[in-house]
């Protein structure tokens, strides 16, 4: 028998916490299953100067962390735990998980997006070995050390700027000239001495050793090829959303995300998605919190018409 919910919500992250916040003011019965420790992608991060009511900034493990607070004052119950499946029955939609299976009338799916892989030879074998999806997590491991970061979008270019405090050196390997990060976040980056840029250039294999050693580098607009010694690769390529699990019951965008209208609704009624699982989101942590308080809000309001 699955245990019984007003609403699940699928995710711990700004998105799930935020709606997990309204449902349970709401006086509905909620669940949050989050695979890992609540928080999301920003649990990882620095620290955040655009999460507003922060004026000197917020590092990323404390907002997580003040949101989970939040959430669980107002009686949202968390379990650990994988969700495997969703299925659609009647007006019941039913998660199985690993740890068991959970049921609501409606669903907030909200389990966010993680790091997209290069796909290089020497990526997987070197993961934890030098190769790190996290510099929050794991620059502290590289002090002293020359790392690249892969990738020139704001996770690059800002994760980078954090590894500065630890490394000699921080060499940013983007495939274009240009980069894609904010404008203040280029500013800075340009003007901190320890960060280095090598620009149109990709990376096609890591090697080493035990550990990462060096990287092996294309140009891609003279073609030429070169070596690159490194003691450590901070991959920031961009976010693959959860919904491997969702594939063959909601309507997802060629590259993943689940398509919702304004109110975060699905196709299927009871189903809301929010924050970066969704199509078209802002992918930042105040975006989602907002996607996370419609989606809770249009959940109660599908609630009431269902008669609940
Ligand atoms: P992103 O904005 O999608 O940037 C991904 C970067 O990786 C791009 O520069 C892209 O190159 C490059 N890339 C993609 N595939 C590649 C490949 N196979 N090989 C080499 N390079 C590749 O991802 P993100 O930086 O993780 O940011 C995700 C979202 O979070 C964004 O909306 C961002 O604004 C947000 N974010 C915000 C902050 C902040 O506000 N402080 C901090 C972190 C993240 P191209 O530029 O050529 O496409």
């Amino acid at each position: 028998m699955a245990k019984e919910y007003d609403i699940i919500i699928v995710g711990g992250g700004p998105a799930g916490l935020t709606a997990a916040i309204y449902s349970a003011r709401a006086r509905l019965k909620t669940l949050i299953i989050e695979k890992a420790v609540p928080g999301g992608q920003i649990a990882t991060t620095g620290l955040v100067e655009n999460y507003p009511g922060f004026p000197d900034g917020v590092m990323g493990g404390e907002l997580s962390q003040l949101m989970a607070d939040q959430a669980k004052k107002f009686d949202t119950e968390t379990i650990s735990a994988e969700v495997l499946s969703l299925e659609v029955r009647d007006n019941e939609r039913v998660i199985h998980t690993s740890e068991g299976d959970y049921s609501a009338k409606a669903v907030i799916l909200a389990g966010g997006a993680d790091p997209t892989k290069l796909g290089i030879p020497g990526e997987n074998e070197f993961t934890g070995k030098g190769v790190s999806y996290c510099a929050t997590c794991d620059g502290p491991f590289f002090i002293n050390k020359v790392v690249a970061v892969i990738g020139g979008g704001d996770s690059a270019v800002d994760e980078g700027m954090f590894l500065t405090r630890f490394a000699s050196k921080v060499i940013v390997i983007h495939r274009r000239d240009q980069l894609r990060a904010t404008k203040i976040i280029q500013e800075r980056a340009f003007a901190n001495p320890k960060m280095e840029f090598i620009w149109d250039t990709v990376v096609e294999a890591i090697e080493g050793n035990e550990v990462v050693q060096r990287l092996q580098l294309k140009n891609v607009k003279t073609q030429e090829r070169r070596t690159l010694e490194v003691g450590g690769v901070f991959v920031y390529v961009g976010l693959r959303p959860n919904t491997d699990f969702l594939k063959s019951i909601l309507a997802l965008s060629p590259d993943g995300h689940i398509l919702v209208n304004e109110q975060m609704e699905t196709a299927i009624p009871g189903i809301f998605a929010a924050g970066d699982i969704r199509v078209n989101a802002a992918r930042q942590a105040v975006s989602a919190a907002g996607d996370g308080a419609t989606a809770a809000l249009a959940a109660e309001k599908y609630l009431s018409q269902v008669g609940h």
